[in-house]
């Protein structure tokens, strides 16, 4: 992960006006084309108030409405540290320590997570060369065996590009009608599946999947190369967080904090946390 330390982004970021700033400028990349002037104009920041007006005739344009921070009370700048802390930890962050870092309530708190992890669920398109599927249990009784008899357990299922993203999801069960269709659709029909050797990932014609013990393709794999090493280094990640710093997420909670991972392990290479506000 790359580093933006929170030096750099006390910095950047000091004051609400400067993360309005950012906020305008990256709404409005080559500038605000403006209604009444019918063409770009300069726009200037209006003073104690969260909009930018052209220097023309005055009409102006509020960078926050439509995004996360449009009714919120809470100022701006607490909003840019709260995803600066959620972007810049591998683990994740508890709403207590955002309570505890910039003093909003633990409420307020909550509700902001709640609030930027919704905007983290995007479309990782599809995935190509060396894939990997597997799934996982989380939370629950402690020593839920696989597949059935998982007792309290959520199932997260995914993909990962050996060389690229991550895509997981909350899956009802892991049968496999459930999974194989997921990972078919996910994947182009050029690459290739590696997966362990759970039956459920053996119960297809496709050529394309590799369970590990069971080859079925006459292309000859090296054993080595069916592992699921890639996914279960993610799946630590996700279990990991959830156990230090979430401690316990309800299942209905599961699928936004496991995208929060995604986004996460998908962005882990920008040079700048905030890539996605609106
Ligand atoms: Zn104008």
């Amino acid at each position: 992960m790359i580093k933006y330390s929170l030096k750099k982004f006390d910095k950047e970021f000091s004051t609400d006006a400067e993360c309005l700033d950012w906020l305008f400028n990256y709404r409005y990349p080559n500038g605000v084309e403006c209604p009444t002037c019918h063409k770009v104009t300069n726009y200037y920041r209006v003073n104690n108030r969260p909009c930018y007006e052209c220097e023309l005739c005055g009409n102006q344009v509020y960078p926050m409405v439509g995004t996360i921070f449009q009714k919120s009370t809470t100022p701006l700048r607490t909003w840019f540290h709260a995803m600066w802390l959620m972007a810049n930890t591998r683990c994740g962050i508890s709403a207590k320590q955002l309570e505890r870092e910039t003093g909003v309530t633990y409420k307020t708190a909550w509700r902001m997570f709640k609030q930027i992890r919704s905007l983290l669920n995007e479309d990782t398109g599809m995935f190509s060369g060396d894939v990997e599927a597997d799934e996982t249990y989380v939370g629950g009784a402690k020593h839920g065996k696989r597949g059935r008899g998982a007792s309290g357990k959520t199932i997260v299922a995914g993909e990962v590009e050996r060389q690229g993203s991550v895509s997981a999801s909350v899956v009802p069960n892991v049968q496999s009608k459930t999974l194989l269709p997921m990972i078919i659709e996910k994947t182009s029909p050029e690459s290739t599946i590696f997966t362990d050797e759970m039956p459920s990932y053996k119960q297809t014609q496709s050529t394309r999947i590799q369970s590990s013990g069971y080859t079925h393709n006459e292309k000859v794999y090296v054993m080595g190369d069916i592992h699921t090493n890639t996914i279960d280094g993610f799946w630590a990640l996700v279990k990991g967080g959830i156990k230090g710093v979430y401690h316990h997420v309800s299942p209905d909670y599961l699928n936004s904090y496991v995208k929060e991972y995604e986004f996460r392990y998908n962005h882990r290479k920008d040079e700048q946390p905030c890539s996605k506000l609106s």
